[in-house]
């Protein structure tokens, strides 16, 4: 009988819910890259209209609001890239965009944080993006909020600060995939499921992040999302 596990499980990942004393347990983390042209074009890409693309990140990778996070290893150029965070409460397969804000529980401003020097060379040698966008703590995320408190944002500010100069200052209005065909799309790739969070991409403007800097992301009439990165532990490189 399988009726003991050898360790105790890892404890449930997490993001709080703004207001309350509830949480939201997180089942997988999904990233939609390149979703806002003027970033594209930052990356050196075109913008792509025809379907979204995604990578993932672990569920444990994110981190709560306000938190304290080491500078991560083996990067010289740790970028910020303040995206909406959606949070969904029912899943499927073949989900279509006309039902698909009926999964919706609610919204988060989040960071993808991503070690750019390795994405780079991974980029460059045709290998997988993960080590450079799905490292330890590379999620911080603040409250979400209900929609049916905030509905469904779809325009507003969606800005990022590091020690009070404004990097990124877009507009939802111009994710060039909206939330509903995110979902639709990602749920013709994997069975979604409640508990997933998807970061829905980010404006221009990133940039690198050093030891001692202090971020502050904002959306407009979702929230905020605030962190300091402190000095590499563990190890010298
Ligand atoms: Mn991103």
């Amino acid at each position: 009988m399988r009726d003991e596990f050898i360790f105790p499980p890892p404890a449930q990942a997490h993001v709080a819910i703004q207001g309350t004393s509830k949480c939201f347990p997180v089942r997988r983390i999904f990233c939609v890259a390149l979703n806002y042209a003027d970033h594209a074009r930052e990356m050196g890409k075109e913008p792509s209209m025809t379907a979204p693309f995604f990578f993932t990140k672990p569920a444990d990778a994110v981190v709560e609001d306000a938190a304290s996070i080491a500078y991560p290893s083996l990067t010289k150029n740790l970028h910020h890239e303040i995206e909406l965070v959606v949070a969904l409460m029912q899943g499927g397969v073949d989900i279509p965009v006309s039902r698909a804000k009926d999964c919706v529980f609610g919204y988060a401003a989040g960071v993808d944080l991503t070690r750019r020097d390795l994405q780079n060379e991974a980029r460059q040698q045709g290998r997988p993006w993960d080590m450079s966008k799905g490292f330890d703590h590379s999620a911080p995320i603040g409250a979400l909020r209900p929609a049916s408190e905030i509905g469904h944002p779809d325009r507003g500010k969606i800005a990022l600060s590091v020690n009070g100069v404004t990097r990124q200052n877009g507009d939802l209005n111009d994710l060039i995939h909206p939330v509903p065909q995110i979902i639709a799309a990602l749920s013709l790739q994997v069975a979604l499921a409640p508990g997933d969070l998807i970061f829905t991409g980010t404006p221009a403007g990133v940039g690198p992040l050093n030891p001692g800097d202090s971020v502050k992301g904002e959306i407009d009439g979702v929230g905020q999302v605030s962190f300091t990165l402190t000095d590499k532990i563990g190890c010298a490189r």
